[in-house]
């Protein structure tokens, strides 16, 4: 359905030329549930594109950033920063993407310039995590319109909880057309982070023992990332039966809930992996579970902390423990530079050797987004991926998670 052209103004009374109107998912403020509103978005400017939004993803720092816990300045916001599409405009500038190129979103359009990318770190590119957070494209100013004339951020640069989405270029990854667009969703955040962990922050080889703390759609790609990595044990831990049975189907070697009474996860690690893992990997961002993944390395392991913990919260260590040359690292969105990530990873969903179906839970639509923000905040399910538009995506809203597709998940739920 081809989104109108505006006859609206903005709050000063002045038309946004060539703005398209369109239906949005909006965070208000902090605590207040999202709302699905008519808003205006501008074309693109130069280096930018605008992208017919197919299907995306919806993540836990959505619901961070809804519950004011990213902190405040946040808001009002158009959500969501995984998603796939068609792109249906290009700016001036922009080389390399065409009208009708499939692509999926990378919330990280990194400079190449800065400091950061010049030595390779391109998930720290400077004015792309200044503007992420501002909430601004890369020249500080937003697209984005209510109909009330209130300017809107861009949620992480992306805001694809929406039917169009103008970012910068280097944002629009292009990717083959074979990949069915509501699994592409799933690339730009849970696949490149859980899988980038692996690869780029831990470096896992072939035979070393991992754990996974934490079992939810980014923990169920970092399993993915160890058992390609050639992981022999692959540690399971959560709170939840259905997210470790999910997780061994993802190959995991062993599975420990820890909501069982009387449950010593840690206790259980060593055991499995006789005196502790070599990486321990913590999904959740809280500071028990980083603890957890702390006291489950073998002397000389690694802990790294994926998770996204909400501002003002601290850890504390037992520094004795540096003498066995344990060491923590966070690692950021895949941890090195995500784009160029993105043909490898779909190269292994086409051999079918990676599967991005099999962690949807849900197919919604953008008007279920509030429930499925609750889902998060209970820890159940897996994925949910917003359907917006069903005939570019390959799937509908309610449709059983990997029906009619070559990729999907086999497992009911
Ligand atoms: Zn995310
Ligand atoms: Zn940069």
């Amino acid at each position: 359905m081809p989104a109108q052209q505006s006859e609206l103004a903005d709050g000063a009374g002045a038309p946004l030329a060539g703005a398209v109107q369109m239906r949005a998912c909006v965070l208000r403020e902090p605590g207040r549930p999202v709302s699905v509103e008519d808003v205006l978005l501008e074309p693109p400017r130069r280096g930018e594109v605008m992208v017919h939004v197919a299907a995306a993803g919806v993540c836990h720092s959505d619901v961070h950033l809804a519950d004011g816990m990213l902190g405040a300045s946040r808001w009002p916001m158009v959500l969501g920063h995984e998603g796939a599409g068609v792109v249906e405009a290009v700016g001036p500038g922009v080389d390399g993407l065409a009208p009708g190129d499939h692509v999926a979103f990378c919330f990280v359009p990194s400079c190449g310039v800065c400091s950061a990318c010049r030595a390779g770190r391109r998930t720290l590119c400077k004015p792309a995590g200044d503007n992420g957070v501002a909430g601004t494209l890369l020249d500080g100013s937003s697209r984005l319109t209510a109909a009330d004339g209130t300017v809107l951020q861009h949620g992480l640069m992306v805001a694809c909880f929406a039917e169009r989405a103008v970012v910068p270029a280097a944002g629009a990854i292009p990717i083959p057309r074979d990949v069915p667009l509501w699994q592409a969703a799933l690339l730009g955040c849970g696949v490149v982070t859980g899988i980038g962990a692996v690869r780029n922050a831990a470096n896992v080889r072939i035979g070393d023992s991992v754990c996974v703390i934490g079992c939810g759609g980014v923990g169920l790609q970092v399993i993915a990332g160890a058992r390609l990595a050639g992981a022999a044990t692959i540690i399971a831990v959560d709170r939840r039966e259905d997210k470790l049975e999910h997780a061994v189907r993802r190959c995991a070697t062993h599975a420990i809930d820890a909501s069982r009474a009387g449950a010593d996860p840690i206790a259980e690690i060593h055991a499995i992996a006789s005196g502790g893992v070599d990486y321990a990997f913590e999904v959740v961002g809280a500071a028990a579970t980083i603890r957890t993944a702390w006291d489950a390395l073998a002397p000389g392991g690694t802990a790294i902390v994926v998770g996204l913990a909400p501002q003002g919260i601290e850890v504390s260590l037992p520094a004795i423990e540096f003498l066995s040359e344990k060491s923590i690292k966070g690692s950021y969105y895949g941890s090195a530079d995500p784009a160029q990530a993105f043909p490898g990873l779909l190269e292994l969903v086409r051999s079918g050797r990676l599967e991005l179906g099999d962690v949807v839970s849900d197919l919604i639509e953008l008007e279920d987004i509030e429930a499925a923000f609750g889902r998060l905040r209970r820890g159940e399910g897996a994925r949910s991926v917003v359907i917006i538009d069903a005939g570019l995506a390959g799937a509908s809203p309610g449709a059983r998670p990997g029906a009619g597709s070559s990729t999907g998940g086999s497992d009911d739920r």
